[in-house]
């Protein structure tokens, strides 16, 4: 799956190092390892964490609608329990792979570590084409893998959630399949769910409105004004469009979005409200009313201050990044930019947020889902923003003194912030000893119950 391959490459700058630079699995070793070697924790870390602790492979029958049995293979990589249950999605998609689902599984490991959740990573994948198959076939393959997977799964063991081609119906048919098997009513199993079964609210704008969040940050770390600040968005579909309405509401002009379909360009600033009725009905962005066309390469050219690639992974090149005039590149999607890419951006002093903090607001949004689902008690919309939004900015907080502390740029120092905080977890455990301490601060959960900083909605 090239598109799941890249994806892996998520904060992996200086990938070029590694063994395969298309391996994800080797590609976050890799990151790994200079994260481990710059903080000085010592070998026995990355001996403890270049390997999942658990990777399942599985065989998922499922009758056809022609009578016939066919067998799907699926996978789930459990990478490390030392901060907490594992938890990551499960993708659907023809090219997964068990390396892919492996760095995928660590990865997720960063990305919960980074933003101080108690959790490891996992990821979880069937080799399938879902658009080959009826909703009856899905849902029977959907069932079956929960069936193959229940005994290493659970609220406090492995949470899944959804991911490529996986979606909260999915997620519905997935926790009746585990509360079958279990026999009980155990709506933490997994996040992502539909409402009315235990989802949370927020969970589809979170990754979006989170990604603004540390736009704000960063915007305030530059002595960037958002309200005379303009951006331009890569993607108008659940993050982009999450991203533009956010940014609308702080004060930025956006003034050019774009999807598979085109891009609609307005120097005076898009209705983002009005775009998303013009796409509700026109399925693109392409043709808005005020706006003309606008290609990839125009777009990430513009003289913006703030760039959001919020589609596809591996669109920010060298080539690219030699055109850009942004001073902020946010990076709502995974894996957008390039290692080659990344390079020439830090060369020009671009202040890039990496993917696994930037886009960290859907697996927090889920972590609330799994808490409210333990307590059984649920949050009004207003609770759930005001809590996603401090773990947000703590945790861009961290990463940032992390950078100054280190003379790192945001990428590593989001490593460094993710890695040292889950070997801590080792050593806490009596796994290993770190070899070098260094002051990060501790996650997050004394936060929680803090008052919202004015302001905060
Ligand atoms: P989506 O399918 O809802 O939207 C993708 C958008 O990208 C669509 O508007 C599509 O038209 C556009 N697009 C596709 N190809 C394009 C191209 N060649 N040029 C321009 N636009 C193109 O997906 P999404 O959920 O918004 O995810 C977007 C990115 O964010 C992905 O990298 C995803 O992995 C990442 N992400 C999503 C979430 C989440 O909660 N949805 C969480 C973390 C990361």
């Amino acid at each position: 799956m090239s598109g799941a391959v890249v994806r892996a490459e998520t904060g992996t700058r200086g990938a070029s190092e590694v063994a395969d630079e298309t391996n994800p699995f080797e590609i976050v070793r890799g990151q790994l390892k200079r994260a481990v070697d710059k903080l000085s924790l010592g070998d026995d870390t990355y001996e403890l964490l270049k390997d999942p602790m658990r990777v399942v492979e599985v065989g998922i029958p499922v009758q056809m609608d022609d009578g016939s049995i066919k067998s799907f293979v699926g996978y789930r990589a459990q990478h490390t329990d030392a901060v907490g249950p594992t938890k990551g999605g499960i993708r659907f998609h023809p090219d997964v792979s068990v390396d892919e689902v492996k760095g995928l599984s660590m990865w997720m490991t960063f990305k919960t570590a980074v933003m101080g959740l108690p959790y490891g990573g996992a990821k979880g994948g069937i080799i399938c084409d879902p658009e080959r198959l009826s909703e009856r076939e899905l849902e029977a393959l959907s069932r079956g893998y929960i069936r193959r997977l229940a005994p290493v799964m659970g609220p406090e063991v492995d949470i899944p959630a959804p991911d490529v081609n996986t979606n909260p119906k999915i997620m519905g048919w997935m926790l009746d399949e585990f509360d079958r098997v279990r026999g009980q009513h155990l709506p933490g199993f997994i996040t992502g769910k539909p409402l009315v079964l235990g989802g949370s609210e927020g969970r589809t704008a979170a990754t979006g409105r989170g990604a603004v969040f540390t736009i704000l940050e960063a915007c305030k770390r530059l002595g960037i004004d958002p309200r005379k600040a303009t951006a331009a968005i890569q993607g108008f579909g659940n993050v982009g469009s999450n991203a533009a309405w956010n940014l609308q509401e702080a004060g930025v002009t956006v003034v050019a979005c774009e999807d598979v379909r085109g891009g609609a360009y307005n120097p005076e600033g898009l209705d983002i409200p009005g775009l998303l009725n013009y796409v509700a009905e026109n399925h693109t962005v392409k043709g808005f009313p005020g706006s003309r066309d606008i290609d990839t390469a125009t777009l990430f050219a513009l003289d913006v201050d703030i760039l959001v690639p919020a589609a596809l992974e591996n669109q920010i090149t060298e080539t690219v990044a030699k055109t850009v005039r942004a001073r902020v590149i946010a990076e709502a999607a995974n894996g957008p930019t390039t290692p080659q890419g990344d390079e020439l951006l830090e060369s020009k002093g671009v202040f890039v947020i990496p993917d696994i903090l930037c886009n960290a607001g859907g697996v927090t949004v889920s972590y609330f889902e799994w808490v409210q689902n333990t307590m059984g008690y649920y949050w009004p919309p207003e609770e759930v923003d005001r809590k996603l939004r401090r773990l947000m900015n703590r945790a861009f907080d961290t990463v940032y003194r992390m950078k100054e502390e280190h003379g790192a740029d945001m990428r590593q120092a989001a490593y460094l912030v993710a890695v040292h905080r889950v070997a801590e977890a080792c050593e806490a455990r009596g796994w290993l000893q770190i070899r070098t301490h260094h002051h990060v601060p501790s996650p997050h959960l004394h936060m929680m119950s803090q008052a919202a900083p004015a302001g905060a909605r």
